[in-house]
């Protein structure tokens, strides 16, 4: 008789009320992976395009959700060196073949098998989880579950924006829109990191005041002020190196508009919106770069953990749930009030 654990499944798309628990059988992992008793789990835009469908590749039903997680090893089929059962870790939410010249040169988020945990394979909304012994990551004690499974998705996203598409620099200044959003937190403290001036908006006096308490050197009301002339004042009529953008439509021609000369846009995302408007006159004129960005390495995740260990980075969690209560987390994050992660804590 196969075990089963308790699991937030998905047998179809929809609303939040696709989202049931149910008795799930227990995953099973193959030598090479590890299988992990999930702790806690955090929520990403990710998963409400995943549930919505429509998005990109659909996962096969029936699905669980959740790119991120963190717990402890339950169960190393074959042993791998450095990882043992019952040490706590964080899962990279990418997997990759590990062997195509993407995946060699660190370029996994390219890798023709890149399968993201919880979008295209089982993630974390579920007492168990398998992946890779190549994606798991040890956190340190003092670092809680919670606080460590609403890390990966969004910083190591931000990392590869700022760090390795755009290469901000110190001095510069950069726009990071929504700051309440997991990748906007991220991208503030990252950037504060390297030394940039940060810029940062959001949609309510709360939020500006939380994402100034992040370290936000000036915020822009989005739905108030007119954030391209914000942008321009701030910074004296020049604009900033640097946007980070993940909002689309709604966002992208003032992005385009607050850029410097020889400014980068960097983009992992268009919650808004696929349709963003362009002038070319400002593309060629003020010889701007356009880049994308999507997810990162497994060494960019990495790099960016080094610092939360050390504790110069820190995940924002707005609210922790049981993971009976998954569809409320997502009504949560669909009204869109929350600033920073919401997780799952998993019994
Ligand atoms: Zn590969």
């Amino acid at each position: 008789m196969p075990t089963t654990m308790k699991a937030i499944v998905m047998r179809g798309h929809g609303g939040p009320e696709v989202l049931r628990e149910e008795a799930f059988p227990d995953p099973v992992a193959l030598p090479g992976e590890a299988l992990v008793r999930v702790r806690a789990c955090a929520l990403n835009h990710l998963d409400l395009w995943t549930r919505k469908g429509g998005a990109g590749r659909s996962p096969a039903f029936p699905h669980i959700l959740g790119n991120d997680i963190a717990g402890e090893i339950a169960a190393l089929p074959a042993p791998v060196d450095g990882l043992s059962v019952g040490q706590r870790v964080m899962l990279s939410p990418g997997t990759s073949c590990g062997r195509c010249r993407m995946c060699l040169s660190g370029e996994d988020s390219s890798c023709r098998a890149y399968r993201i945990l919880g979008a295209h394979v089982h993630g974390g909304y579920a007492g168990l989880a398998r992946c890779p012994a190549a994606n798991v990551v040890p956190i340190p004690d003092p670092i809680a579950f919670e606080e460590a499974a609403a890390f990966p998705l969004v910083f190591l996203t931000a990392w590869r924006m700022l760090v390795v598409r755009a290469r901000l620099a110190l001095g510069e200044d950069v726009l990071v829109w929504a700051a309440g959003s997991g990748v906007g937190m991220a991208a503030i403290q990252i950037a504060k990191v390297i030394g940039a001036r940060v810029i940062a908006t959001a949609g309510s006096e709360a939020k500006l005041a939380q994402a100034r308490a992040l370290g936000a050197d000036a915020t822009i009301d989005h739905h108030q002020q007119d954030v391209a002339a914000e942008v321009r004042r701030l910074t004296g009529k020049k604009g900033v190196e640097v946007v980070v953008e993940h909002t689309g439509q709604q966002t992208w021609e003032r992005s385009i508009l607050s850029l410097a000369h020889r400014g980068r846009l960097v983009t992992c995302g268009a919650t808004t919106g696929h349709d963003g408007r362009t002038d070319l006159r400002h593309l060629f004129a003020k010889q701007l770069t356009v880049m994308g960005s999507y997810m990162g390495s497994k060494a960019d995740l990495l790099d960016a953990a080094a610092l939360f260990f050390a504790g110069r980075l820190r995940p924002v969690v707005h609210e922790v749930l049981p993971l009976a209560e998954a569809r409320r987390a997502h009504e949560i994050m669909e009204a869109s009030r929350h600033f920073g992660k919401i997780v799952l804590k998993v019994e």
